[in-house]
């Protein structure tokens, strides 16, 4: 028989989640703020409760996927978690899902918590690519891999429960940085005679073919040494700058989402660094973020 949990949120991707527990023979107990949005579940053999106290009741291994933290906050309010073992699958901060976990645990749960690296629709379908990063309780996580995983992949990525959260918002805002050149690129040809839907298959091989050059910037980071394996390095870099904002000018397109980091590679060039390829930009962004 397979593991029996408790679901506390049926949004969108709770449900999905869920479906994908029932669909693996796990017998699931949800429980959601509005009740209406759990009816669909209940019909396809999940267990409706009123609260979500009776929720946690109800069995060992909790999971919560709401909106916020402070939807989780207030939803565990009343439960008592003694004996329970907590996993949190709602996006949140590194240090709310610390916070989340030292709370728990005084409370006498086990935690984990979990980022999810996936849309609904690739829950529940094998090989989506989809993951959920986990980080927090390891034994928590070896006890219910079998079932943490049966809604898509599993990622433990360390005992601080703070780390699934980074893990998710540092892939989140590096897909932000590449939207956002991506979204210059299509005002840059917006006015002209190139179709979107030619110009797109270029954009992503281009895109495909520089994002490799993550790894050199690692290598980089690891040795301390910026200048090994250098392609294309900063000066050349930089001195090509007037070119990409005179484009903008002369296409009418703002420079606003490409200017931020243009200028942190000339700033990174003026401190002597024209023979490495912009790792340093890295040290200039953690150097100007607060302390703590
Ligand atoms: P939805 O907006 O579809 O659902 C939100 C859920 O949170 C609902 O169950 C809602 O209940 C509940 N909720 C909101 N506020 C409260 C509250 N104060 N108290 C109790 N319950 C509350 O969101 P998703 O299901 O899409 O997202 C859930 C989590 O999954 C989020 O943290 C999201 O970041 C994450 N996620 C979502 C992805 C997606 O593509 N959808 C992708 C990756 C992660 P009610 O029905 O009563 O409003």
């Amino acid at each position: 028989p397979r593991t029996p949990l408790t679901l506390l949120g049926a949004g969108a991707m709770g449900t999905a989640l869920a479906r994908a527990w029932l669909a693996a023979g796990h017998p699931v107990t949800v429980w959601n703020r509005t009740p209406a949005r759990a009816e669909a579940l209940a019909a396809e053999g999940a267990t409706r409760v009123r609260t979500a106290a009776e929720a946690v009741a109800a069995n060992r291994l909790v999971i919560a996927c709401l909106l916020d933290d402070a939807s989780v906050g207030e939803s565990l309010d009343g439960a008592d978690l003694t004996g329970r073992d907590l996993v949190n699958l709602t996006t949140s901060t590194p240090a709310q899902s610390r916070a989340r976990a030292a709370r728990a645990e005084a409370r006498g749960a086990r935690y984990l918590d979990g980022g999810i690296m996936a849309v609904p629709p690739m829950i529940g379908v094998p090989d989506s690519g989809g993951y959920v990063f986990c980080s927090g309780s390891g034994a928590l996580f070896e006890e219910h891999r079998d079932t943490l995983t049966a809604p898509t992949g599993a990622r433990y990525v360390g005992a601080d429960p703070g780390f699934a959260a980074l893990h998710d918002v540092a892939l989140l805002s590096a897909m932000n940085g590449m939207f956002a050149g991506v979204a210059h690129a299509f005002a840059l040809i917006r006015r002209e005679e190139i179709a979107p839907k030619d110009f797109a298959p270029l954009l992503v091989s281009w895109l495909t073919a520089m994002a490799p050059a993550v790894h050199r910037t690692a290598e980089h980071l690891e040795s301390g040494d910026y200048t090994s394996g250098v392609v294309s390095n900063l000066e050349m870099q930089v001195a090509g700058i007037p070119t990409l904002l005179r484009t903008a000018e002369e296409q009418g397109v703002s420079t606003e989402l490409l200017r931020p980091y243009l200028d942190l590679m000339a700033r990174d060039l003026a401190a002597g660094h024209g023979d490495e390829d912009g790792t340093g930009v890295i040290d200039l962004l953690a150097r100007t973020a607060p302390a703590g």
